[in-house]
């Protein structure tokens, strides 16, 4: 079993619930969604955070980026408006070490965060 949660549904070992994969991203459903829209984007490749993914690779960086906005324009928030977060180390909460951008939308969000 691959040790990394996000690693591990990149290769099909626990079941998430996708909604666009491309050869570099994967974008999946939320189990503890915290709005109506509440997907996880990430690099396929294990990257811890975005400090690293940023200083590794910013192509990668970008399709992931992209790959929110698709998600977003598929689950039909792109107008009404959405976030895009990207909890980053410990003050931000991050509990799972492989880079993800959470896409939020369908309800008004507020700000700002707690
Ligand atoms: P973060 O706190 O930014 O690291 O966010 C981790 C997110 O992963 C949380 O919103 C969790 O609800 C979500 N999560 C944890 N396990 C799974 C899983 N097996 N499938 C989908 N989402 C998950
Ligand atoms: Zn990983």
């Amino acid at each position: 079993m691959t040790e990394c949660l996000f690693c591990a549904i990149v290769a099909g070992e626990i079941p998430a619930t996708t909604v666009l994969e491309t050869d570099q991203i994967l974008a999946f459903r939320d189990i503890d969604p915290q709005a109506p829209i509440h997907v996880l984007v990430i690099p396929k490749e294990h990257h811890r955070d975005l400090a690293a993914l940023a200083a590794a690779d910013g192509a990668l960086l970008g399709e992931v980026i992209n790959g929110a906005h698709r998600v977003a324009a598929d689950e039909g928030v792109s107008e009404t408006g959405y976030r895009v977060v990207f909890n980053t180390g410990a003050h931000a909460g991050q509990e799972v070490p492989h880079v993800h951008g959470h896409v939020l939308g369908g309800r008004s969000l507020a700000w700002p965060p707690g």
